[in-house]
């Protein structure tokens, strides 16, 4: 199916470049979470499994059928528009290619430890903060990545810092 595919490819809700938590939603999935070796954060109102997703193998979930209902149901703009046929396939590839590019060359210069935090959260963060001309001249070029990495995130994905609730949020854990 395409959209497994697609998926197989990207992994950008797993891994902390797009959300630094998924909410456990029962103490049964807790357990079943616990059971597949799955670091569980408990807080006082809510259980979350921290993100990078040490079952993220880079190529595919490696509990998928055991995975947390959040990540069953989370489905990005853009394996929905390619289950729609809104975008090709190949075309949806390359928009993974291209951000995955953006999110190494990001973390590297800002030198981000992204655990208990999205790379998007604070990439967005790092654009807001740094809202002047000599800021923005003296960093052009990564400015510029930023820019392309949040637009692409929002408009293809439909990513957004504490948007809608999917379950898979933006953090911090
Ligand atoms: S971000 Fe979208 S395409 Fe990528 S793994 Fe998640 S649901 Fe699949
Ligand atoms: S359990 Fe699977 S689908 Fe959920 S975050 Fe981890 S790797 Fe991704």
């Amino acid at each position: 199916m395409a959209g497994e595919s697609l998926c197989a490819e990207c992994g950008l809700c797993c891994n902390g470049t797009f959300f630094a938590q998924v909410t456990l939603r029962s103490e049964e999935e807790i357990a079943r979470v616990e059971r597949r070796g799955l670091p569980v954060l408990r807080k006082t109102s809510s259980c979350v499994l921290p993100l990078p997703c040490p079952q993220h193998t880079g190529t595919a979930c490696s509990i998928y059928e055991d995975r947390p209902e959040a990540c069953a149901e989370f489905r990005c703009w853009l394996l929905r528009d390619v289950g729609s046929t809104l975008i090709g396939f190949d075309d949806a590839l390359a928009t993974i290619a291209r951000l995955k590019v953006l999110a190494t060359t990001i973390q590297a210069a800002l030198g981000l430890d992204v655990r208990g935090q999205a790379l998007f959260d604070a990439a967005a963060a790092f654009f807001d903060e740094n809202d002047t001309l000599e800021a923005r001249r003296e960093h052009a070029a990564l400015f510029l990545d930023m820019a392309e990495f949040l637009q692409i995130a929002r408009r293809r994905f439909g990513i957004e810092t504490d948007g809608p609730s999917t379950g898979k949020t933006t953090g911090p854990t």
